[in-house]
């Protein structure tokens, strides 16, 4: 496992026997970042083997019910499990009251230090390996997507640095990350044994949205994870509740240039999403609509 999606809750404003409440689990390398935490995550989390334990960063695009209400159930229970690295929790303006009063529901104090970190549009997180962005969308509340993005990175010609004399080991990490080492007093560069820049895979969640240009400037090459509240014949409850169609979903996808899309926050009045699934493959082909506890590798 080096990059996969979960699917923790794919259902729209109430959960169904199928879906539950918004929550998506980013797992990189030893990493895992939570985008939502609707509801019930911490079981969907335990449900489909996926470590709270190693979460630490939880993303909520916005203070609807739906995408934030299992906050306080899963910060308990890593309590429990004595947790003791911090977490740090982002979200729109007003991260800190919303979390004052998570905290207050929880009563006991917890084992460990949440770190409140405000979100605006652009970038949030930069690590060496990834980086994360927030997209400002359009719907009833103030929300932001994320974008989740691998760092580029050059690929290592490990067989024309051991040519050049470079043996495996701390001399290869230093020259791949750009710095040069002296092997027999021959200065090694960074150029000498680096390729062409490897591709780099993205993930753009949409959250709750009607479609919107900042989600279409960022989907080129990516795997768009949009929502799809309604099926194409409820365009004006999608307009009126600032949510999306399935249709309207596969459009942002072929405008921005996604390599995949998958349909999330389905309304609970569907038990079936064949016939939305159909119409929005005529859009755009690469369309899938997302299952509670399915996989995904970008
Ligand atoms: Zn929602
Ligand atoms: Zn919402």
């Amino acid at each position: 496992m080096n990059f996969e999606v979960v699917f923790l809750g794919t259902s729209a404003a109430v959960p169904s026997a199928t879906r539950a409440h918004a929550a998506i689990a980013i797992k990189y390398f030893n990493e895992i970042i939570l985008f939502d935490c609707g509801e019930g995550t911490q079981r969907q989390l335990i449900s489909s083997k996926t470590s709270y334990m190693k979460i630490n960063h939880i993303f909520i695009t916005h203070y609807h019910g739906d995408h934030f209400l299992g906050l306080p159930g899963l910060l308990q229970t890593m309590s429990l499990s004595d947790r003791t690295e911090p977490l740090t929790i982002y979200g729109p303006r007003g991260i800190r009251d919303v979390l004052e009063v998570v905290l207050r529901i929880c009563r006991s104090e917890l084992s460990f230090e949440i770190i409140p970190h405000e979100i605006r549009h652009g970038p949030v997180y930069t690590s060496d390996k990834f980086r994360i962005d927030a997209v400002k969308v359009d719907h009833s509340a103030l929300t932001y997507g994320l974008v989740f993005e691998e760092v580029k990175k050059r690929e290592f010609l490990r067989e024309k640095a051991i040519a050049l004399g470079v043996k495996p080991g701390p001399n290869f990490s230093r020259l791949h990350r750009g710095e040069e080492v002296i092997v027999d007093g021959k200065t090694i560069r960074p150029d000498d044994v680096l390729g062409s820049e490897k591709k780099c895979k993205k993930v753009v969640y949409t959250s709750d949205t009607r479609p919107c240009q900042n989600i279409v400037d960022v989907s080129k090459g990516a795997v768009l994870i949009h929502d799809s509240t309604y099926d194409g014949s409820m365009q004006d409850q999608a307009v009126e509740a600032t949510h999306s169609t399935s249709v309207e979903a596969a459009e942002v996808a072929v405008q921005g240039g996604a390599k995949k899309l998958f349909l999330t926050h389905i309304s609970p009045r569907y038990s079936s999403t064949v016939e939305m699934l159909k119409e929005a493959k005529t859009v755009f082909a690469a369309t899938s609509v997302a299952q509670d506890f399915q996989v995904f590798k970008p």
